[in-house]
């Protein structure tokens, strides 16, 4: 009997694992393994430090970010004391994997099928290496199987309901530095003939490079966006290693456990931050809200404690996601309004709010006048008082 099984071992599933193992739970972390998630790679300091990321670990550390409007206007951000860390997601999840077995959780590769419930509860796989359905009889189940997430649609209310963009990317051989490349730049591309709904990036990656855009929007075509976009960044004759594509969820679920034996965390539970698509870092700190919640519900008997997990991750994140999601409503609706949030990107004060809150997860509440001052040039761009203006 395990105490936990953990479905999923992306950087929600491995965190939760690990955790868990760490306080001596018994522990199985499933996964299916063989596929590298798309995915652009990008992790703030936060990260890096909360989750003890080796610098073995970081591909390129990115020293400003560009925002590039649908007139081409460009701004660059320096990224003050510190840089936005680049992982490559084979390497990285396979070390997070890794990690948590070192802690004590014990690997399982195959498919999650079910869950089933009679005198004991049991999470049913297919095993990959016999093809054998096996039952893991577990007393708790953290389901981290990330977007469209078979646990979540099963046990949890609304969650075969999750809003999503699809993003879509391509690997390709970083072309050497020099013309519109830059190895330690991240490029943000708020363009709506490149993404009508979110917007378009090239973000390094060492000796390779992810250039692609997400959209909610059925019908547009996603492969020729991209090949738009390498084009306009000088990047189509890059040699291209990887295309592919995958959900990124845009809400978080109202609840993540199902009342009884099962928590989310993760893109299961919908959790990426609204206007940036940022996912990982959200991803581990739900894996470990998830194993604080799972070991006190161990502890006490009550499965309500598995309320835990929203309610920590919410108190610390909510108003971060509340601006985002502002924020996305707001300017992602057309090239007018994107031209505006490039324009308003300028602005020194915006420049460092933001990637506080990027770079560390917290909204600084130290300047109260910045605040204000950046909530009247909103408010003036939102109501075109005010030309766009550049340097
Ligand atoms: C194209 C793209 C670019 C992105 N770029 C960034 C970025 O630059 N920075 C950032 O922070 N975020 C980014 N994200 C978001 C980020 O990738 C996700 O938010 C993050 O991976 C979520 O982690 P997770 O552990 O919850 O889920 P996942 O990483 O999806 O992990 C889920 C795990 O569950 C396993 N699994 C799934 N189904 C089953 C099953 N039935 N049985 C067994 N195992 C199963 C999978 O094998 C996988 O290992 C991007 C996403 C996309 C699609």
């Amino acid at each position: 009997m395990y105490d936990v099984v953990v479905v999923g071992g992306g950087p929600s599933g491995a965190t939760a694992a690990e955790d868990l193992a760490r306080a001596g739970r018994k522990v199985a972390m499933l996964d299916k393994a063989g596929r590298i998630k798309p995915c652009g790679g990008a992790i703030p300091p936060r990260l890096i430090a909360d989750f003890a990321i080796p610098d073995s670990q970081i591909v390129a550390k990115v020293n400003t970010a560009r925002m590039i409007s649908p007139t081409q206007r460009a701004v660059d951000i320096p990224i003050e004391n510190g840089f936005v860390g680049m992982v490559d997601r084979e390497h990285f999840d396979e070390f997070l994997r890794a990690r948590a077995v070192e802690a004590g959780a014990e690997r399982l590769t195959g498919t999650f099928l079910r869950i089933e419930r009679g005198d004991t509860t049991a999470v049913v796989y297919r095993d990959k290496a016999s093809g054998e359905e096996r039952y893991l009889p577990t007393r708790l189940i953290v389901g981290a199987d990330g977007a469209r997430s078979n646990v979540a649609r099963g046990e949890v209310p609304g969650g075969d309901k999750i809003p999503y963009v699809i993003a879509y990317h391509e690997i390709i051989k970083a072309p050497a530095k020099g013309g519109n490349y830059d190895p330690l730049r991240c490029d943000v591309i708020y363009d709506g003939a490149i993404s009508p709904d979110f917007y378009g990036w090239v973000f390094p990656h060492g000796d390779q490079a992810s250039v692609g855009m997400g959209t909610g929007i059925d019908g547009v075509d996603l492969k020729k966006a991209t090949a738009d976009l390498r084009a306009a960044s000088g990047l189509s004759e890059c040699e291209t290693i990887r295309k592919e594509g995958a959900p990124i969820p845009l809400k978080p679920l109202d609840r993540w456990d199902n009342g009884r034996d099962v928590v989310l965390a993760g893109d299961a539970a919908g959790v990426v931050a609204p206007s940036s698509g940022e996912g990982i870092y959200y991803a581990m700190a739900g894996g470990r809200v998830a194993a604080t919640a799972a070991q006190a519900a161990l502890v006490s008997g009550r499965a309500s404690d598995l309320k835990i997990a929203r309610k920590l991750f919410m108190k610390e994140h909510k108003m971060v996601f509340r601006v985002l999601r502002t924020m996305q409503d707001a300017y992602y609706k057309s090239d007018e309004r994107r031209e505006r949030f490039v324009s308003l990107c300028h602005d020194i004060d915006v420049q460092r709010l933001t990637f506080e809150a990027y770079m560390n997860k917290k909204l600084v509440r130290a300047r109260p006048m910045a605040h204000l001052r950046i909530g009247v040039k909103n408010v003036a761009h939102l109501l075109r008082l005010v030309p766009q203006t550049y340097a």
